[in-house]
C-alpha cells in the first residue's frame, strides 16, 4: 500500500429534503488500501459510496479520485466501479458477456476483450463457466461474476456495497477470505459497505464508522477497537462492559455506585456522566475462595448468569447495582448464585462520555 491518495472527500454533504443523508464528511482512501464504511442502517453508507461512484452527486464539497475533481462527473468518466449486493447480471446474457459488456461500450477491440474476460474470470476461478446464464450459478458464482465484471474494467477503485450480503454465512466466510486475497495480490484499492462489524474488522486495512451521517471515527481495527472515539464505537464493534458514573475531573477521576474509581484513564478531557468501558476479555472472575487475581479493581459480587458458548462462556456477575460480564475461555465451573471476585487492570478501561445506549440502538443493528 503506498501513501498516494486515490479517493479524497473533502467536507462531503448530501441532503434529501430534510433528512441529512451524508454531513460534511471528508476522508482519504490510500492507493491499495482495503477500507470499509462501517455503521448502522440509514447512518448514509451507501449514499457515500454512490456519490464516490458518481451515481448520486453532493449538494456540497469536494471528491477527488486519482488526483482529478470528479466531484459532478458521471460514473462512466470515473475511475471507479462498482459490485452490488444484488449483482445486478444481465440474466439473458452468458457469464463471458456479462463481463466483456463493459468493455464493448469502451469499443475496445474483440481480440482484446477474449483474452481480458479470459484472465478475470481465471482472476475469481470461473474459468469454465463462460457460456453459463447467471441463472444456473449459485449465489456465490454469481457475485464472483460481478466482481470479474468489475475488475475486468481496470478501475483505480472498485467499489462494493454490501457485495455479500445475499449469501448465507458459510460461503459468505469463505468468500470474505478470496475477496481478500484478491484485493491484496492485485493490490487493488477496495472501498466496502458493511453493517456487519466482524466483516469489517476482520478484511479492512481500516474501518469508517459512520452515525447520522457523519463520520465518527477512522482507524485501523485495532485503534478503534481498543480505543474507540466513543460509546457508539465501542458498542458497535463487538461487546462491551459498561459502569455508568460521573467523571468528576479531567485527570479522569470516576465515581459510580460501586465506589470511587479513580485513574489516569486516557481520556479526553471532559467532565460529566460518564462511562467505564471494558471488553468482557478484560474482565477476570474468580470464585472467592480463589487466590485473588491482582487487577487494579476489584469488586465482590454475586453470579447471576453462565451462558456456554462453544469457545467462550460468558458469565455475568451482579456488583452492587452493577451487572458486570466476562467472557471466560473455554468452560467454567463458576455457578449461578457463586460468589465471586471481579477484577480488571486500570489500561483495559476506558473512560467515555456517557450516552444511552439504547437509543443509539446499535445492538438491533449488528443483530446482537
Ligand atoms: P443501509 O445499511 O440500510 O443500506 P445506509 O447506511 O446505506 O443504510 P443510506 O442508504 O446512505 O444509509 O441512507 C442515509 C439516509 O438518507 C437514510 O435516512 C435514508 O432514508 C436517506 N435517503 C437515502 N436515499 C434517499 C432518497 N433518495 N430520498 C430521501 N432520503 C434518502
Amino acid at each position: 500500500m503506498s501513501d498516494n491518495i486515490d479517493v479524497s472527500l473533502k467536507h462531503v454533504s448530501k441532503f434529501y429534503k430534510d433528512t441529512v443523508a451524508v454531513s460534511d464528511i471528508s476522508l482519504d482512501v490510500r492507493s491499495g488500501e482495503f477500507i470499509s464504511i462501517l455503521g448502522p442502517s440509514g447512518c448514509g453508507k451507501t449514499t457515500t459510496l454512490r456519490m464516490i461512484g458518481g451515481f448520486i452527486l453532493p449538494d456540497e464539497g469536494n471528491i477527488m479520485i486519482a488526483g482529478q475533481d470528479a466531484s459532478q462527473l458521471p460514473p462512466s468518466s470515473r475511475n471507479t466501479n462498482m459490485v452490488f449486493q444484488d449483482y445486478a447480471l444481465f440474466p439473458h446474457m452468458t457469464v463471458a458477456q456479462n463481463v466483456a459488456f463493459g468493455l464493448k461500450i469502451k469499443g475496445i477491440k474483440k481480440n482484446e476483450i477474449q483474452a481480458r474476460v479470459q484472465s478475470a474470470l481465471d482472476l475469481v476461478g470461473l474459468s469454465k463457466y463462460g457460456n453459463r446464464k447467471p441463472g444456473q450459478l449459485s449465489g456465490g458464482q454469481r457475485q464472483r461474476v460481478a466482481l470479474a465484471r468489475a475488475l475486468v474494467l481496470r478501475p483505480v477503485v472498485l467499489l462494493l456495497d454490501e457485495p455479500l450480503g445475499a449469501l448465507d454465512a458459510k460461503i459468505r466466510k469463505q468468500m470474505q477470505a478470496e475477496l481478500k486475497h484478491l484485493q491484496v495480490s492485485l493490490g487493488q484499492t477496495f472501498v466496502y459497505v458493511t453493517h456487519d462489524q466482524e466483516e469489517a474488522m476482520t478484511m479492512s486495512d481500516r474501518v469508517a464508522i459512520m452515525r447520522g451521517g457523519k463520520l465518527e471515527q477512522v482507524g485501523s481495527p485495532e485503534e478503534v477497537y481498543d480505543h474507540p472515539a466513543s460509546l457508539f464505537v465501542a458498542g458497535f464493534l463487538g461487546e462491551c462492559v459498561t459502569i455508568r458514573g460521573v467523571c468528576h475531573d479531567t485527570k479522569g477521576t470516576f465515581t459510580c455506585n460501586l465506589g470511587k474509581i479513580e485513574g489516569e484513564f486516557s481520556v479526553k478531557a471532559f467532565t460529566g456522566d460518564a462511562a467505564l468501558c471494558i471488553r468482557p476479555e478484560y474482565i477476570h472472575i474468580k470464585d472467592s475462595g480463589e487466590p485473588v487475581f491482582h487487577g487494579d479493581y476489584h469488586f465482590s459480587g454475586i453470579v447471576t448468569e453462565k451462558v456456554f458458548k462453544g469457545l467462550n462462556t460468558k458469565v455475568t456477575v451482579k456488583c452492587g447495582e452493577e451487572f458486570l460480564f466476562a467472557e471466560l475461555s473455554g468452560k467454567s465451573s463458576l455457578k449461578v448464585g457463586d460468589n465471586v471476585d471481579v477484577s480488571f487492570m486500570k489500561e483495559h478501561a476506558l473512560l467515555l462520555p456517557y450516552e444511552d445506549m439504547e437509543t443509539i440502538s446499535v445492538h438491533e443493528e449488528v443483530g446482537f
